[in-house]
């Protein structure tokens, strides 16, 4: 609900990575206008104090500018320097007022986490320098006179008030860098499958076919699948029918490979299917469903579609010409008027 109203306020999604930094100055502002407005409410009638009452005030008038950039000109830097500047311009200004009264020095914790939080550690770290000169120079000149002091009810404000500020933060940042590594490890995930499938056909691609053929233990047969004529059917029902030609036989040789190996497009219209299995006649009986059920599919093209296969054993023996001997193979089944298989001999 106050999500909602924040992202229609700050025209922006809770998905998008800004929002984050948005709300989070946005809450901080709310925060320290909410503060302002209390020390003014407290500075004009209870303990009247013109200066500090004005500027408060002053104060308090900036904050509706930082709303105002975070609103209209969606600029949360410039929003996030107002409402930094306020909160260490207040702070310092109070630390002066009071010295150590009052716990006041407590706010001078705020500026470095606060600065470095919102703009970055280079304005941040410039920031909690100033911070510490000021307070630094207030407390080495005038230390030797501050009385002891008790610690009362307005000194257990403002430590809470520092405390809630110091927890806020720790709590954005924690869930922020969470959130972001999760998204980091997604799109990760994400990028890595895309690295390994081909976009047309959605199967493994080249790339990840070479690497399970590079693992030996993993591979007991190979097949490459060429279709048979395929620039006719390019040439005759366009490339998107081609494409879709391809799309399909892709989801065939899926279905008819099944778990018994991984299937990946090779390259244009050639497949390469890699046996897990040391059984060839599971390789045989999955060849067969393959070429049946090509044969049944409907293209939606008036001429059937069909394959060439050569396959061949892919032991840790014949390794490294298992390839060419599954392509002499296929070179022959083309060569024996194509719709077929062959199996490469062994030699
Ligand atoms: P063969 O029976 O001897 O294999 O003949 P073929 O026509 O299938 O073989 P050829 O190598 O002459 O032609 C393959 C064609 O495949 C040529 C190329 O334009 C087409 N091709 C390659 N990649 C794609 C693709 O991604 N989409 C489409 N539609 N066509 C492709
Ligand atoms: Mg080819
Ligand atoms: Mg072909």
């Amino acid at each position: 609900m106050l999500t909602n109203g924040l992202e229609k306020w700050l025209g922006l999604s809770r998905t998008q990575e800004e929002f984050r930094e948005n709300a989070f100055v946005f809450a901080s502002l709310t925060v320290l206008s909410a503060v302002l407005t209390l020390f003014v409410y407290y500075n004009t009638i209870f303990i009247p104090n013109l200066l500090l009452a004005s500027i408060e005030a002053v104060g308090l008038v900036l904050c509706c500018f930082a709303y105002y950039w975070l609103w209209q000109s969606r600029n949360v830097k410039v929003a996030a320097t107002i409402m930094v500047s306020v909160m260490t311009a207040v702070s310092l200004l109070f630390i002066v007022g009071s010295g150590h009264s009052e716990f006041a020095l407590a706010f001078s914790f705020l500026t470095p986490v606060v600065a470095i939080f919102v703009l970055g550690y280079r304005v941040g770290a410039l920031f909690s320098l100033l911070n510490f000169a000021v307070i630094a120079y207030v407390c080495l000149i005038d230390m030797h006179n501050w009385p002891p002091i008790p610690f009362d009810t307005i000194s257990f404000i403002h430590l809470s008030i520092v405390y809630l500020f110091l927890f806020a933060i720790a709590y954005f940042y924690d869930s922020g860098r969470r959130k972001t590594l999760a998204l980091l490890k997604e799109s990760n995930r994400k990028l890595q499958a895309l690295s390994h499938t081909d976009m047309l056909t959605q199967l493994y691609n080249r790339r990840h076919m070479e690497a399970i053929l590079a693992e030996p233990q993993e591979v007991q047969w190979i097949a490459i699948i060429d279709i048979d004529d395929f620039k006719k059917i390019n040439d005759d029902y366009g490339h998107e029918v081609g494409d879709q030609v391809l799309t399909q036989t892709a989801r065939i040789l899926e279905s008819k490979v099944g778990t018994n190996g991984k299937v990946g497009r090779w390259g244009g219209e050639e497949f390469l299917i890699i046996y897990q299995t040391p059984d060839y006649d599971v390789v045989e009986v999955s060849l067969k469903a393959i070429h049946a059920s090509l044969a049944t599919h409907d293209f939606g093209i008036n001429r059937p579609v069909t394959i060439s296969c050569g396959v061949s054993v892919h032991n840790e023996s014949v390794k490294a010409d298992s390839f060419r001997k599954a392509d002499e193979a296929l070179y022959q089944a083309k060569h024996s008027g194509k719709n077929c298989y062959r199996l490469a001999v062994e030699s």
